[in-house]
Order: C-alpha cells, then sequence, then structure tokens
C-alpha cells in the first residue's frame, strides 16, 4: 500500500521526508560530522557512565535534565545558568519544541535560503507555514531587506543560521540586532541556529551575547541553538540544547514530553562535557582542512564561499552539480548535494580524506 491511500494529514501530502543519502563508502563527506571519533579515555568514561546509569533504568530519568543543563551553561559561559539553558534529542528536537510552541496552525515562520532545510521541514511537519526569505547572490543576508520581509510578513518565528548551512559563512552580529529588533516590533521569536559555531573564524562573535542580562544586552524573545553533533564529535548521541530567557524555557515545558532525554543520553552528554579540551583539540585540525579546501578550490579557479563552519560551498564548473557529485562519488567520496544547481558541498575531514577529496575532485573536473 502506498502512504499517500492513508488518511494522513493533508498539508504533509506535498513533503518528502529528509533523506541525506546513507552510503557505506570510505570517505563520507557529506553530512558535516566531526571526521575523530570520541577519544579512548572519553570512550572508557563513557562506558562507566552507562554502565552506572544502568543500574537505575527502572526509574525514568530526571525530566529536567538539570544537572546536563548546568554543565550546558558552564560549557557556554556568559554568565549563562541553568534556567537559560534547555536540552534535548539533537537540536533537531529543540527546533521541533520551539515550533510546537510558538508555530502551529495559523501561524508563520520565515527563513533565508538558502539555509538549513530542516528549518521549514520542521515548521511544515508542525502545520507552521513557511515564507522563503532570500540571501543575496554571495549567500550573506542583507539586514534591511530582512528586516522589510519581516515588517511586511509579520512572521511568529524568523529563523537565521549562523555559520550558516550549506553556505558556511557567519553572519554580522549587526544584522542579528536589525531583525531582532524587526521581530520585537511584530512580537516575533528570533532562532539563531549556531550548530557550527565552535568552528567559526576567529573574532566571531556569538548571538548569545545578545541574550537578555548577558553584557546588558535585552533581547528576550532570542533563542540561541547549538548541538553536540558538530564540533563535539557526538553525533550519535543525539543531544541538541539551546540558550535563552527562562521565560522560553518554561514555554517549552508545555510541549516537551515527559522524560524526553534518557538517563543514558544525559549521561552520555555529561560525561562528554568533561573532556571538552579533547573534543574541541579535533576543531582546529577541522578548521586547517577546511582552509586547505577554500585554498585548494579557489586555486582551481571554482567559486568557493568563504566558510566559518567545518564545510566548504563550492560552484561546479559548467553548472552541472548531480554529474559531478556521481563521478566523486565513484572515487569513493561521498559529498553533499543540497539541490543548489551548479553547487556542492563538502565536509572538512581528516587530512587523509581531504586528500582523497581533493583528488577525487581534480580527476572528476
Ligand atoms: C547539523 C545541523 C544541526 C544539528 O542537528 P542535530 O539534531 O543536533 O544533530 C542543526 N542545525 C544545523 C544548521 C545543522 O547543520
Amino acid at each position: 500500500m502506498d502512504y499517500r491511500d492513508l488518511p494522513i494529514r493533508d498539508d504533509l501530502r506535498e513533503l518528502t521526508p529528509y533523506g541525506a543519502p546513507q552510503i557505506d563508502v570510505p570517505y563520507p563527506l557529506n553530512t558535516n560530522e566531526n571526521p575523530y571519533g570520541p577519544p579512548p579515555e572519553l570512550v572508557a568514561d563513557l562506558a562507566r557512565a552507562v554502565t552506572e546509569a544502568a543500574t537505575t533504568l527502572n526509574r525514568y530519568p530526571d525530566r529536567d535534565a538539570t544537572e546536563l543543563r548546568k554543565d550546558l551553561a558552564d560549557y557556554l559561559g556568559h554568565g549563562l545558568t541553568v534556567q537559560n539553558v534547555w536540552a534535548a534529542n539533537g537540536s533537531n528536537e529543540v527546533l521541533q519544541q520551539i515550533l510546537q510552541v510558538f508555530g502551529g496552525p495559523g501561524r508563520r515562520a520565515i527563513g533565508f535560503e538558502p539555509s538549513y532545510s530542516m528549518h521549514r521541514l520542521i515548521a511544515l511537519a508542525t502545520a507552521t507555514e513557511w515564507i522563503s526569505g532570500l540571501r543575496e547572490g554571495d549567500y550573506t543576508l542583507d539586514a534591511d531587506k530582512a528586516v522589510a520581509a519581516i515588517e511586511k510578513q509579520r512572521p511568529n518565528l524568523v529563523f537565521l543560521t549562523s555559520p550558516n548551512n550549506p553556505t558556511g559563512t557567519a553572519m554580522e552580529l549587526d544584522v542579528i540586532r536589525a531583525v531582532l529588533k524587526a521581530a520585537d516590533a511584530v512580537g516575533a521569536m528570533v532562532v539563531v541556529d549556531e550548530a557550527y559555531f565552535e568552528f567559526a573564524r576567529p573574532g566571531t562573535p556569538s548571538a548569545l551575547t545578545l541574550l537578555p542580562g548577558v553584557e546588558g544586552a535585552q533581547h528576550p524573545r532570542l533563542i540561541v541553538t547549538r548541538t553536540m553533533s558538530k564540533a563535539f564529535a557526538m553525533a550519535g548521541a543525539r543531544v541538541g540544547y539551546l540558550a535563552a530567557d527562562p521565560a522560553v524555557i518554561d514555554a517549552l515545558l508545555l510541549v516537551r514530553l515527559p522524560y524526553h532525554l534518557s538517563a543514558l543520553t544525559q549521561a552520555a552528554a555529561r560525561t562528554a562535557l568533561k573532556h571538552v579540551a579533547a573534543l574541541l583539540g579535533t576543531v582546529d585540525a577541522v578548521k586547517a582542512q577546511r582552509d586547505r579546501i577554500v585554498a585548494e578550490l579557489t586555486a582551481l579557479g571554482l567559486d568557493v564561499v568563504p566558510s566559518d563552519a567545518n564545510f566548504v560551498f563550492f560552484g561546479v564548473p559548467g553548472g552541472d552539480q548531480q554529474a559531478l557529485w556521481r563521478k566523486v562519488l565513484d572515487h569513493g567520496v561521498l559529498i553533499r548535494d543540497v539541490g543548489i544547481p551548479g553547487r556542492l558541498r563538502v565536509t572538512a575531514g581528516t587530512e587523509e580524506e581531504t586528500t582523497a577529496f581533493l583528488n577525487a575532485l581534480k580527476e572528476s573536473l
């Protein structure tokens, strides 16, 4: 039977599921994971922590994940406390909870594309209308145009992604400030998705500095989302989090499922946070490979977008990205076709993986 013959919601009929290919290849460089596995000391510590948590699995976990949220607040700094932080199974679940509270039928969210496709998909899955705002030709966001779009569309939610995925560049704080001012005027929440913040080039300020109480800023409708899936090398553990005014977290409690974050997940995340230095120690190596990709592709004459993330977005000579994607895959290197004509995205890997990609690309061009 076709699922469309089932009585699914009419508004879901036009959707297609999220589907980055999961192909078994020697060089998976398509979903922006950290190429370095957790260090052995962390793996050993995880085994101990999970064993300990296992002795209490007959009981429900701490519903509010208080200790984990404390640890996350300490990691974020800026004077943030447990009351400013919320955690869930990946930042995608955090985003879903945000949309369940602030979106829904009769409400609308705007994002500026190309950007993270899940913002649109989760909006639609929660029956929130999605408005596609536009970026400039170089993929930056023009503050005046963003403000005009917010004033015209009067959304309930505004999504910004910085560093942006799939293009890679971080946003100026002034652009975020302008968006916050316009959003405040129409009563909209502003979500800044900082999934890749740890990879940003030196001097890139975080939107965390605009939260209430931080450096005297006053934006109670600002939500900054982060994840342990990228720099923290914990994509398989499924841990995402956000920082916001405590009232935002009180609102999220209305929709979160009871005990959504398992005792095993909480134990794993807290253990990983004890190894921050080792985990983030890989970030510089990844950034070096990212900068190497940017330099080499530029030398090949390709059109490359500056990257503050662990991936590079580049133009395909001749414009046929599907053909190039396939040829590179034939060399065992899986990169990402995000559906933007003439463009591909590649994740920075280890030095060896990056070399494999660069060789595959040169032979494929
Ligand atoms: C990878 C990514 C996420 C992370 O999702 P998780 O559910 O935390 O794994 C969030 N936002 C963006 C922009 C991403 O690229």
